[in-house]
């Protein structure tokens, strides 16, 4: 690719030294070193072998033949459910296993033989309270619960929701529901796009497939590379809905968008732990991990399998790593980013993004948060295997669902312009 010329257009990035930015491009990428998977060290290494993960009891729960619950789905968590006192019930939620992330995710349906207010307290034995009830009547449309209806107690450790039951179930979800199947549908609809290619990549633990989507037009060879992941934590949908409108917005049909596909590769997995997310996990894989500490010695199979197909990818068409995104929910929106003595092949990029982002969107402010490499993270991954600059993409658990798409559309264009304009 020629990288004589750099230009920035439209924007005011004088605090940056544009000759000096080109310069070391062009130095760095004429180096280009064979493809090899290797493994890490980390200052905080992280035991990654699997443990034993406690299941679910699938099943309805029956109040007196009047009031009922049920996990019998995909994506369920629900552990317990029994009565209080006349009106109120108690929904327990426990973890997959232990020690874990305080990200408890609940999943389940209520209904009633006849129609009535009920009272259900959100129980944590082990942790407390964390996410907005979502309600929906189909599984797939939803909306947060009327604040109205949604109270903290017990020292804001656990919930009580008020809700209308009837004899239709009622699903009550810490976040959207998106589960495996949603993620298989999604990528095959992408598919469709003529510069999308799906591809199953291997299975996880339980045999579900992982999947990938394989973007560019034209021949993949010699190309830069950008990896797009998502949702190596179960309830971390708000990221991944960003990382969809991120992919959407790159398959559209402008003259910026066709550029990119034409001068750059991107590979997405969309879904990088599909046996938590049906599982109900709050953080780990069927392996009882936290998939994204296991970037060191891949010793979780969804995490083996996604690392041996990006750098066989690589290799075998000469593609050089350049970008690693990978989206995730907090309790903000923030950006984790490398701290300043790190230095990818494509520095100083994410200053250059950040201003970008913040310029497009008069309303919001990117909060960067660069932090040093201390655990085996996808990060830090990206860096020490290619020397490719990489984010962590948080989106808030309760970030309004349209702004989260807005953000994600300017975030891509804008990313696809600072990298076709090198
Ligand atoms: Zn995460």
């Amino acid at each position: 690719m020629a990288l004589a010329v750099l230009k920035f257009k439209g924007k005011n990035r004088n605090q940056f030294n544009l000759l000096a930015f080109s310069t070391l491009f062009s130095f760095l990428i004429a180096g280009c070193s064979s493809i090899k998977l290797k493994t890490f060290e980390y200052p905080d290494p992280v035991d990654t072998n699997s443990r034993e993960i406690s299941y679910q009891d699938k099943k309805t729960y029956s109040i007196n033949d009047a009031v009922f619950a049920d996990n019998q789905f995909d994506g369920a968590r629900l552990n317990d459910f029994t009565q209080v006192n006349d009106s109120t019930f108690q929904v327990t939620i426990l973890p997959e296993n232990e020690p874990i992330n305080k990200s408890p995710h609940y999943a389940f349906r209520i209904w009633s033989s006849q129609p009535q207010t009920l009272y259900v307290q959100l129980n944590y034995p082990t942790t407390k309270h964390r996410y907005v009830p979502k309600l929906s009547t189909d599984g797939e449309h939803w909306k947060p619960i009327d604040s109205m209806n949604y109270q903290l107690i017990d020292s804001a450790k656990n919930a009580l929701l008020r809700l209308n039951v009837e004899n239709k179930k009622l699903w009550v979800s810490a976040q959207e529901l998106k589960t495996s199947v949603e993620a298989s549908n999604w990528s095959k609809q992408i598919a469709n796009h003529k510069d999308v290619r799906f591809k199953t990549i291997g299975k996880s633990k339980l045999k579900r497939d992982l999947v990938g989507l394989d973007i560019y037009n034209g021949n993949p060879e010699n190309k830069e590379l950008i990896v797009i992941l998502s949702r190596q934590h179960p309830p971390e949908v708000s990221g991944y809905l960003a990382m969809q409108s991120f992919v959407e917005e790159i398959l559209k049909e402008n003259r910026l968008q066709k550029d990119f596909r034409t001068n750059y590769r991107i590979l997405v997995f969309p879904l990088l732990n599909p046996d938590g997310v049906d599982l109900g996990h709050w953080r780990h894989n069927a392996g009882g991990i936290d998939l994204n500490r296991d970037w060191a010695y891949y010793r979780q199979e969804e995490i083996k399998t996604i690392v041996n197909f990006i750098v066989n990818t690589a290799k075998a068409s000469k593609n050089k790593v350049i970008l690693g995104l990978d989206f995730h929910s907090t309790q903000e929106d923030l950006y984790y980013s490398f701290s300043d003595d790190m230095h990818s092949e494509i520095y100083p990029f994410k200053d250059y993004w950040m201003g970008a982002i913040d310029d497009a969107l008069p309303n919001y402010t990117p909060d960067d948060q660069p932090f040093p490499l201390s655990q085996p993270i996808s990060k830090g991954w990206f860096f020490k295997q290619f020397n490719a600059e990489s984010l962590t993409y948080e989106i808030g658990d309760e970030t309004p669902r349209d702004f989260i798409k807005l953000k994600a559309q300017v975030a891509a264009r804008e990313m696809m312009k600072l990298l076709i304009l090198r």
